[in-house]
C-alpha cells in the first residue's frame, strides 16, 4: 500500500469549535506514527478529547485529518472506514452493563456487518476473537459475568478488549485511566502499552497525570487552552515544559508533590488552576 514508512494519521490546521466563540482546539499540526504510544498531557478543558474525537469525526473539524490508505475525512465513507480501524477506549467505559462482558466485546464486532445483520448472533470466529481480546486482557474466566459485576478495573479491562475486538490499527484512550486508583491505573497503562506495542499500534492516549504521562507515554503532546504547547520526549517534560502545559511556575512544587505522593492521589487538575 505505500503506507508503511509515513504518518499512520495526519492533522493539518485541524481545529474545532463547539457553539462558543473560543475554539476547543487551536489549528493544530501533527503526524503520528504506527507504533507509538503518544500521550495528549494536560489540565481539564485543555482540547484532549477534542483532539481525539477530531481524529475518528466525532467532533466537527476544520482543516484535514488524514489517515495513511483512506485520505482525509472528508466523506461518511472515509469517516466510516477510519472508526472501522480504530478501537476507542473512555473514561466511563461506555458498556452495557446489564450485559455480559462477552456481549460488551462482541460489539466491537458490530461495524464489520451491516446493521441488520446484527440481528443474529455474530459468526463463531466472531465469538471466538472476542474470547481471544478478553483473554489477552487477563479476563477470559470472567467472559460471562455481568458487567455490573466486575472492578472498575476490569471493566476498563472490558473496554480495552471490546476495542481489540475491532482488530484496530488505532488505539485512542480518553482518560482512561480518571476513575482508577493509582495501582490499578498502572497496571491499566502498562496493559494498554504491551498491546499497543505487540500489535505495532499506535496509540494516542489522553491523561492529566503528570506522572503516569511520564512513566508511560514515548512521546508526550502537552496541550494548553486549545494549543500544542509541547512535543516531545517525557525525558524532556522539565519544569519549563510543565509550566507551560500547566501555567504558573509557582504551581510547580505542587506538581511535583502530587506526582510523588503515595495513594490516594490528588489529581493534578484538582490541584491547578484550569
Ligand atoms: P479536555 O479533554 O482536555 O478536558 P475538551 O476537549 O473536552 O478538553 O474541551 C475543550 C474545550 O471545549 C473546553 O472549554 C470545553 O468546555 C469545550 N467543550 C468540550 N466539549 C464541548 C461540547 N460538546 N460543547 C461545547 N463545548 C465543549
Amino acid at each position: 500500500m505505500g503506507e508503511s514508512k509515513g504518518p499512520l494519521l495526519s492533522l493539518r490546521a485541524v481545529s474545532v469549535r463547539y457553539d462558543g466563540a473560543v475554539p476547543a482546539l487551536q489549528p493544530t499540526m501533527l503526524d503520528f506514527h504506527a507504533g507509538e504510544f503518544a500521550v495528549l498531557l494536560g489540565p481539564s478543558g485543555a482540547g484532549k478529547s477534542s483532539l481525539l474525537r477530531a481524529v475518528n469525526g466525532l467532533a466537527a473539524a476544520s482543516g484535514e485529518v488524514i489517515h495513511a490508505g483512506i485520505g482525509e475525512l472528508a466523506t461518511s465513507a472515509a469517516i466510516r472506514a477510519a472508526r472501522r480501524r480504530t478501537g476507542m477506549v473512555f473514561q466511563q467505559h461506555h458498556l452495557v452493563r446489564r450485559q455480559s462482558a462477552l456481549a460488551n466485546v462482541l460489539q466491537g464486532r458490530l461495524g464489520r456487518y451491516p446493521a441488520w445483520r446484527t440481528l443474529w448472533p455474530l459468526p463463531r470466529r466472531d465469538r471466538e476473537l472476542a474470547l481471544r481480546c478478553l483473554e489477552r486482557v487477563g479476563l477470559f474466566d470472567k467472559a460471562l459475568a455481568r458487567v455490573d459485576q466486575l472492578s472498575g478495573g476490569e471493566q476498563q479491562r472490558v473496554g480495552i478488549a471490546r476495542a481489540l475486538a475491532q482488530q484496530p490499527r488505532l488505539l485512542l484512550a480518553d482518560e482512561p485511566v480518571a476513575s482508577l486508583d493509582p495501582a490499578t491505573s498502572h497496571r491499566l497503562m502498562e496493559l494498554l502499552r504491551e498491546i499497543a506495542r505487540t500489535d505495532s499500534m499506535l496509540a494516542i492516549v489522553s491523561l492529566h497525570q503528570v506522572e503516569i504521562a511520564r512513566r508511560f507515554g514515548d512521546r508526550i503532546i502537552g496541550l494548553r487552552a486549545g494549543r500544542v504547547v509541547f512535543d516531545g520526549r517525557p525525558e524532556a517534560l522539565d519544569a519549563g515544559a510543565l509550566a507551560l502545559i500547566y501555567g504558573e511556575a509557582s504551581q510547580l512544587p505542587m506538581l511535583e508533590q502530587a506526582a510523588a505522593s503515595p495513594a490516594p492521589p490528588p489529581t493534578l487538575h484538582d490541584r491547578l488552576p484550569q
